[in-house]
């Protein structure tokens, strides 16, 4: 019988602070970095995932990882479908962890490190990529995986059922329209906070000639400025080009919807993080004060009982899932489904290194077997370090092709591991 033999854990990291890629006006200088997990097993094949960090604090997450991915050596390869719900729900039980969070931090993205690369081995085993392995699975299976502790007042198991059996039927058509037309993307290339006019107008016009019909711009540290980029964008990509922003949570209630205001006459698509992210009431605030302009959230939001909460409070309008905030993607399916229950669109989050390969397969399982193809569903894409995947990301026509190759999506080319391991590899020590 196959098992799980060991692991490793890899501190890697991507200088993009020297290119102010990734700045926006929480984080100025952000190093997209990886906290990576490598499965090992006897088999011919190994789990890889990542939990996304920006710099420093990633060997923090690299321990957590460690000390959860040590009681899931042995687990056997042919028992890991049945049992993966089981072990996510032991993953974020362990008491002694648990009080580090509850359900949010480190420990609980280091679950979520785990969990996903245990989809990653299934993946494999399975000869799958994840959207598909996913949305193979019936609405029994795909329920267990889900922790209903918390969140049985908003949705119950039978709702989460009935959801899914819904689905069922269109599975197969909405596969076929996922391999034809992949799923819309939208681009946040031209937006980073730290880019020149310059820069700004010639990624706004490179995207729009690509196709994308969604671009996203970070605001908030100067209105003035902000009113400066926006009209500048807007003249450059034309009225029919939907804009969104994002604040990265710097304002606060107040604050958020005063400055909004002052800068909607160039057409908001949504607003996104315009508090803190544990702000559920604040969220609901600002969303009435500045309807019809939308909020759009998730990203740091730690797990499905604040998902439930917003959800309740009407405090967004599009959620942003992130493949490795919350505890993987038994955690995230939680979210998708109780997001459909709401009618709220998941639009996922991926700006960082790796989150575009991992969360097209979330978003892609969304539309084969739970809310279907629909308008209101964007995936963001951002066009940074796609190199160092084994699996990259692929555009076609604005949109995200769906990936055939088994896996997870985290994998990272094993140059790439050695190059920017922190601080061993090339590219730190010819930094130092
Ligand atoms: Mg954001």
């Amino acid at each position: 019988m196959a098992k799980i033999t060991g692991f490793k854990t890899l501190d890697i990291r991507f200088p993009t602070s020297t290119e102010k890629h990734g700045s926006d006006a929480m984080n100025p200088d952000p190093d997209y970095s990886a906290a990576y997990l490598i499965l090992e097993t006897d088999s011919n094949i190994s789990g890889h995932s990542l939990v996304f960090t920006i710099g420093r604090g990633n060997d923090l997450q690299c321990n957590s990882i460690a000390q959860l991915a040590e009681t899931i050596v042995g687990e056997e390869l042919s028992t890991l479908e049945n049992r993966i719900g089981q072990i996510g729900k032991d993953l974020v039980r362990d008491s002694q962890i648990r009080w580090l969070g509850p359900e949010k931090g480190i420990p609980h993205m280091a679950a979520g490190g785990v969990v996903n690369a245990l989809w990653d081995l299934i993946c494999k085993i399975n000869k799958k990529p994840l959207w598909k392995q996913l949305s193979d699975m019936s609405p029994e299976a795909l329920v267990d995986l889900i922790d209903f502790r918390h969140i049985s007042d908003a949705i119950t198991p039978e709702e989460a059922l009935s959801i899914l059996k819904k689905g069922k039927d269109s599975r197969e058509k909405n596969e076929k329209i996922l391999l034809d037309k992949g799923l819309p993307a939208y681009t946040t290339t031209p937006g980073w906070l730290g880019y020149s006019d310059e820069t700004m107008i010639r990624l706004a016009k490179e995207a729009v000639a690509e196709g994308f019909t969604l671009i996203k711009m970070k605001v908030g540290r100067s209105l003035e400025n902000d009113i400066h980029r926006l009209e500048l964008v807007r003249k450059t990509v034309g009225d029919d080009v939907r804009m969104a922003c994002d604040a990265n949570q710097v304002w606060d209630v107040n604050e958020a919807i005063k400055w909004i205001k002052a800068i909607s006459h160039v057409n908001l698509f949504w607003v996104e993080e315009p508090t803190s992210p544990d702000d559920i009431l604040g969220h609901a605030t600002i969303a009435k004060a500045i309807a019809p302009t939308r909020v759009a959230t998730g990203e740091h939001v730690h797990n499905r009982i604040m998902f439930k909460q917003m959800l309740q409070a009407g405090s967004m309008s599009f959620l942003q899932l992130d493949a490795t905030r919350t505890a993987g993607v038994n955690e995230n399916i939680a979210i998708i489904v109780m997001a459909a229950k709401f009618g709220i669109p998941v639009c996922p989050h991926a700006g960082g290194v790796g989150l575009c390969e991992m969360v097209a397969h979330l978003a892609m399982f969304d539309s084969v077997a739970v809310t279907g193809h629909h308008d209101k569903r964007v995936v963001e894409f951002v066009d940074h370090l796609h190199e160092h995947f084994v699996i990259p990301t692929q555009i076609k026509n604005a949109s995200y092709v769906a990936p055939l190759t088994p896996g997870a999506g985290a994998e990272i080319k094993s140059q790439s591991l050695i190059d920017y391991n922190y601080a061993t590899g090339s590219v730190w020590k010819s930094r130092k």
